[in-house]
Formats: C-alpha cells, structure tokens, sequence
C-alpha cells in the first residue's frame, strides 16, 4: 500500500538525515526499521483477527456484529459476575421495597412489549429471563447503567427526578438498548483491535512509557461505548417505551433532567459515560418523527 504524500517535509527531513550522519544513523535507522516491522505485523495481526471473524448474528436486530462473545450464555454469566460488585459500589439495593418494585414492574413491562414485536418478526430474545432491573440506595450519584447480558441498575439519585413512569421507562428501555444491541461485548471485540494497536505503538515508541500510554488509552476507551451506541440506545429507548405504551416524549424530559442534575451540562459520572444530553434531545426528537410519522398516537402513558 501507497500512502498519499501530504507529508514531503517529513520525507525530505528522513532521506537528508540519512546521507548526513551515513553509518551511525544507519544502525538506529535498522532498529527503528525491525521496530516499524514488529509493529505492522502487531497491527496486521490485530487487524486481520478482528476483521477476519465471520460476523455474529444478533437474534433481536437480525444483524450480524463483531462481538467477543458469541454465545449469549457467556454475556449472560460475565454481566452476573459483575452485578454484586455493582451493588456494592453503590451502598447495596435500596431500602424503599415500592420503589424497587416499580422499577422491576417498568422493566417488565418494556420486555413484554418488546417480546409481542419480536414474535411478530419471527425473532426471540435470548436475554429474555436474564434481565434484573435493581434501584441502588445511592442518593447522590445520578446515574443508569447495565452489565452485558441482562443486569440493569438505577441509582436513587436519578429515580428521585423522574416525575412520570415513562421517564423511568426511557431510562430502563435505553438501558436495554445496551444489552440488545451487545455494546459491551462488541467493545470487547474492539478492544482486541485496539490492544493490537496499542502493542504497536509500544513497540514504535521502544520504551515503557508509550506502552502504558496506550494501555492507558485502552482503558479510557473502554469504559465509554461511544457516541453512536449511546444514539442507538436512545432508538432503543424510545422504541421500547412506545411499545410498552408510554410515551416516547418522556425521554425528551429525561435529557432536562440530566442537565438539571448537572447544572446545565448534566451529571459527571453521567457526561463520563454518556454524549451531553442537550446534544441528544435533537436525535431523539428525529427518532420519533421516524417511529410516528403522523404524530405520537394519542392515549400513552406519560
Ligand atoms: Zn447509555
């Protein structure tokens, strides 16, 4: 492969360096030609596992992914693994036994909509019993998460804002999202690229501090899904909610409320993890234009 020249002062800096300092420079030259090799073949590798793997086919959407796991039975049992951790790192479930129960009952509910639409394509859904909705008593953090496979939380600290269930319905049906469309898992794949090209990057730098460097990234990168998979989750969201009978609007109010929340830019723990809700309001308004061509019906609950 050719690459286009838009860089001939980097060109014209190499050849010049070369003939000026002759056999010296010839001899770090031949290192950093087997560390550039050494790299390629660490890119190259990572590359061709990931790319080489025939897709996955996501029983839900029908798509076919890139994921690390291909069986659901692993996603299910790595999410469960995770799940007490979780509880723990926010003071355990909460106390209030109604509350807990309503987000339970919502979760369910999105589920229930969601199975009527898959029987009517043909499809299932293979975390069907794996999905455990828990409200966690932490009353500061204000946040939602899952955990591949099926567990999804919800803090107090954001249960508390809702003022309508079909707030709490936009949350929990995005939550889904992530789990249906496998964010975690594919990120996983992912991660196998983008460790191939950390490693070469280690390699091109020749010492431990670039390495770490890009493991350093790695980790950033993989706590966050990415802007594109938090969109798809609000499609999901607003999907799940309409199906289920709720309004999808409510998760317009979800996005005031996290910016509320964070003093116009929206939660931290939230914003670390999530695009900033004023950005999303204008793809969620696009979504159900899309969903309701001829208008949100009337009769949902809001
Ligand atoms: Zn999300």
């Amino acid at each position: 492969m050719r690459l286009p020249g838009p860089f001939p002062q980097y060109q014209r800096g190499y050849s010049s360096t070369q003939s000026l300092f002759g056999r010296t420079r010839r001899r770090a030259g031949s290192g950093l030609k087997t560390r550039l090799i050494l790299a390629l073949v660490f890119v190259a590798f990572a590359v061709v596992s990931y790319y080489g793997q025939p897709g996955d086919v996501n029983q839900v959407t029908g798509e076919s992914e890139r994921v690390a796991l291909t069986d659901e039975a692993d996603e299910i049992k790595l999410g469960f693994q995770a799940a007490g951790e979780m509880v723990d790192m926010h003071g355990g479930p909460s106390r209030d036994r109604g509350a807990q129960e309503r987000v339970q009952a919502v979760g369910q509910r999105l589920l229930a909509g969601l199975d009527k639409d898959l029987a009517a394509n043909g499809r299932q859904n293979p975390y069907r019993d794996a999905f455990q909705f828990t409200l966690l008593a932490d009353p500061q953090t204000v946040n939602a998460f899952p955990l591949p496979g099926g567990p999804v939380f919800i803090t107090e600290g954001l249960f508390r804002r809702f003022q309508t269930e079909g707030q709490l319905a936009g949350v929990l049906g995005h939550e889904i999202g992530h789990v249906l469309s496998r964010h975690s898992n594919k990120q996983m794949a992912r991660q196998g690229l983008f460790q191939g090209i950390a490693g070469a990057v280690g390699v091109l730098g020749g010492d431990m501090s670039s390495a770490q460097m890009g493991q350093m990234v790695g980790a950033v990168l993989s706590t966050r899904y990415g802007r594109e998979a938090e969109l798809e989750s609000d499609r999901w969201g607003v999907r799940l909610a309409a199906l289920a009978g709720y309004d999808p609007r409510a998760m317009i109010d979800v996005m005031r409320i996290l910016e509320e929340a964070g003093g116009g830019g929206g939660p931290p723990e939230f914003l670390s993890t999530h695009p900033k809700p004023a950005n999303r309001v204008e793809y969620i308004e696009r979504v159900i234009a899309e969903q309701f061509p001829e208008g949100v019906p009337p009769g949902l609950r809001p």
